[in-house]
């Protein structure tokens, strides 16, 4: 059984106070909903993580980072390295948001890199790809995610599956309000999956989560998580606000 997942991306919002304030908010509706079977991530800034995870018991609510640079250290003015996140004991960070590529120029090539960071690290990845709204009416959009796969994350070892969860965000979806339908998720996640079997086995395919990302909200999250590749959701706007939250980690536990 793939593990179900639901991870919400704080973004730049939330100061120190209330990104505490809302961790341990969901952990404690967590903690009392009977029989959580999803896995509950948080993603504050870098300055919150810390503060954040210090006031959390252990793997209720898990904190993950947003971002990380592939080197080790060095002059790279404003960036977080892999051993920095580790030693105040993160251990996951999502990569490839559209908001890194669109804003900050994160190339697949820069992605390739930090995955190998992240895996020399013991890290372990949400990494997001998707197409834009052009390919999508193109008809490209299987191409761009097939390549955006290929070029930055197809040259691990399947060993390393074990430190990856993917986070298919078609970029029209998300912040727009704009969802994709639960048949276009499950035709993409099926695509998705269908690849990593091509490259690595179903040994592989079968287990790695496949998460979706767009605009999920308490009242779409059911039918889309109820679709036999979709593993759980990458959740933007909806992860500020406990009851949309919670109500999207109800819907995962279904
Ligand atoms: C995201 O930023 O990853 C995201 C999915 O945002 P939203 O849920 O607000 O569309």
């Amino acid at each position: 059984m793939r593990t179900k997942i639901v991870a919400g991306n704080w973004k730049m919002n939330l100061g120190y106070k209330a990104s505490i304030q809302l961790a341990k908010e969901i952990e404690n509706q967590v903690k009392n909903t009977n029989q959580n079977k999803t896995r509950v991530l948080v993603a504050p800034t870098f300055v919150n993580l810390k503060g954040t995870l210090e006031q959390l018991n252990e793997g209720i609510v898990e904190v993950a980072a947003q971002n990380m640079h592939q080197a080790e250290n060095g002059a790279f003015t404003g960036e977080i390295s892999a051993e920095m996140l580790v030693e105040i004991g993160i251990k996951t960070v999502i990569l490839g948001h559209s908001e890194r590529r669109a804003y900050f120029n994160e190339t697949d090539k820069a992605l390739a890199e930090k995955i190998n960071t992240i895996l020399k690290h013991h890290l372990e990845t949400i990494f997001c790809f998707g197409e834009v709204l052009e390919d999508r009416k193109a008809g490209n959009h299987f191409k761009v995610v097939e390549s955006q796969l290929k070029n930055a994350l197809f040259h691990i070892k399947s060993d390393d599956w074990s430190q990856i969860i993917l986070a298919y965000e078609p970029v029209w979806a998300i912040g727009t309000g704009e969802t994709a339908s639960p048949e276009q998720a499950q035709e993409m996640h099926a695509f998705i999956r269908n690849l990593v079997a091509k490259q690595y086995g179903s040994k592989v395919s079968n287990t790695v989560s496949i998460l979706y990302g767009g605009s999920v909200k308490p009242n779409n999250a059911q039918e889309l998580f109820s679709k036999p590749d979709v593993d759980g959701g990458l959740i933007g706007g909806a992860a500020l606000n406990v009851a949309d939250f919670m109500g999207i980690i109800q819907a995962a536990n279904l």
